[in-house]
């Protein structure tokens, strides 16, 4: 009695029970598409480029890679996992732990900036998954406290934000740090075309992973997208006022669990979130140049539902999977065309039906809305200036 499985589960993979055991007490019972394709070619050993949309699961791919790999009665550093922000690397660090919680003895640990530097080397005296961000990274491995020599597997998570300016010398400082016999994964929900030569530099004939084809923008359409004009003013604060009044009056009837408003700048994040909190909305705001302990507060409330609304900039656009947001807001536009996808991407962590939506505005003024069913995901609305334009 031969029959074809249609639907294939975590099981059927046939994963190790430890992970199998993490998994499904996870409440991951099936691979999402982009597990399906990339995890046989990852677990054979292949270098992989990981190019999904957001919230597609992308962690648990290379989660699962690095855990069937880990030797625990080994006490050094055999995976590192690289993210560009603190609060990816916490919560990559969170994933990784919970589906590992079937290893006994396994130690995963987190490195970042804004954190003492000796407990680094503690945690470092018994770490088998080392996830970070570059900075503190590159400071460790230079410092020799953070040793390379058994990492046998090397993952850039938010890889096309690794590969900017900003952090690319870290990168290639790590890079050349490492074994050349290693395993390398990068994963983004955008790969610009321009990041293949230094990724073929980088990596052993890479695969390309990408389940919604190849070359084609990685659109997410299960996030509705909807862009008010704001009239062009005098001066900038006036103009933030104006979009100020404009969020209020979103934030009123749109009905939504949690929402993160963007912007570039966040010059006045405290009084606007006054206003937000004033109007019964929890709020707390965040952004790269606050200390540590701000940005984790900020963060954590979020994830534990102790804010309705975080204010950022794009510190949290990327990679942040808190899976009740379901509205963005963009005070703002961004300064490019991926960083709008990342953005958005914040409100697609979940399938969701909803009810709402024809928002109809004469400027800022909400005219009318009239409710209708519109797929999964939720919703993103960008104020901008008029005329204002994304570039590519
Ligand atoms: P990405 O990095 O691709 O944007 P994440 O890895 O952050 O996405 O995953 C998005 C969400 O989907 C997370 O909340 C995660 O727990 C959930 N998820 C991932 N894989 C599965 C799965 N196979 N079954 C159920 N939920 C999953
Ligand atoms: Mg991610």
């Amino acid at each position: 009695d031969v029959r074809i499985r249609e639907e294939i589960d975590f099981p059927g993979m046939l994963l190790p029970e430890k992970i199998l055991n993490g998994l499904s007490s996870n409440g991951f019972l099936k691979p999402s598409p982009i597990q399906l394709k990339a995890l046989p070619l990852g677990r054979c050993g292949f270098d992989l480029i990981l190019q999904a949309k957001s919230g597609t699961g992308k962690t648990c791919v290379f989660t699962i890679i690095a855990l069937e790999m880990i030797e625990v009665e080994r006490s050094d550093v055999q995976t590192l996992i690289v993210a560009p922000t603190r609060e990816i690397a916490i919560q990559i660090t969170e994933v990784v732990r919970l589906i590992g919680s079937g290893i006994q003895g396994l130690k995963v640990h987190s490195f970042i900036g804004g954190t003492p530097f000796g407990e680094d080397k503690n945690k470092l005296s018994s770490c088998h998954i080392a996830v970070g961000a570059p900075g503190r990274l590159k400071h460790l491995i230079q410092k020799k406290v953070l040793k390379t020599e058994r990492i046998r597997f090397f993952v850039l998570d938010e890889a096309d934000k690794l590969m900017e300016s900003s952090f690319l010398k870290d990168i290639k400082f790590i890079f050349k740090e490492l074994p050349t016999n290693k395993q390398v994964i990068v994963a983004s929900a955008t790969m610009p075309p321009e990041l293949n030569k230094i990724l073929t530099e980088h990596m052993k004939s890479p695969v390309r992973v990408c389940p919604h084809g190849e070359g084609e923008a990685p659109i997410l359409i299960g996030v509705r997208q909807l862009v008010i004009k704001v009239p062009a003013h005098p001066t900038t604060l006036q103009q933030l006022n104006l979009k100020v009044y404009g969020l209020v009056k979103l934030l009123s009837c749109v009905p939504f669990r949690q929402c993160i408003v963007f912007s570039n700048y966040l010059t006045r994040a405290e009084s606007i979130c006054h206003e937000l909190e004033r109007r019964g909305w929890p709020c707390k705001h965040t952004a790269g140049v606050l200390d540590q302990n701000e940005r984790m507060e900020a963060f954590s409330a979020l994830l534990q539902s102790r804010c309705r609304i975080l204010l950022s900039t794009d510190l949290t656009s990327r990679g942040v999977d808190a899976p009740l947001v379901d509205l963005v807001v963009n005070l703002d536009l961004p300064n490019n065309g991926a960083t709008y996808l990342h953005r958005i991407g914040r409100a697609g962590r979940q399938t969701v039906s909803r009810l709402i939506i024809r928002l109809e505005f004469d400027q800022l003024d909400l005219v009318s809305w009239t409710t209708s069913m519109y797929g999964s995901h939720g919703l993103a609305v960008t104020l901008a200036a008029e005329g204002a334009e994304i570039s590519k």
